[in-house]
């Protein structure tokens, strides 16, 4: 029966889970100390999200951080970076502002401010 070994990111207990499965149906899971880390688990089995933190090119040539408003796809992350590789962000641009929209199910937002010069 295959099993996998994970580390719960979701507090920071940081609990070593492991998650027995077979096919697409979860046959146990041990380690967690609660049930956040096991519906975690659960997710990070069948469909492994993401929150993408990076940065991108600004209109003036310099690099601003950014990030999606909400997790995407894992496999979907490739895709994203692509996106956010083609476009400029035009200054200026207060924390929050949504750069670029409906990325992946998500929104690209600035994590930083910067005036324009
Ligand atoms: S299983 Fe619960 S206690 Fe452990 S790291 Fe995850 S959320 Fe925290």
């Amino acid at each position: 029966m295959p099993q996998l070994n994970m580390t719960c990111i979701i507090c920071p207990m940081g609990c070593s889970i492991t998650v027995k499965h077979e096919n697409e149906t979860i046959t146990e899971i041990t380690g967690n100390t609660c049930r956040r880390g096991a519906a975690y688990a659960e997710a990070e089995i069948f469909h492994p999200q993401r929150t993408l933190t990076t940065t991108m090119r600004c209109t003036d040539g310099h690099m601003l951080s950014v990030k999606t408003d909400r997790p995407v796809p894992k496999s979907a992350l490739m895709d994203c970076m692509k996106q956010i590789n083609a476009a400029r962000a035009v200054l200026p641009v207060s924390i929050g502002d949504i750069l670029i929209r409906d990325v992946c199910g998500s929104n690209i937002i600035a994590t930083e401010n910067r005036d324009s010069l």
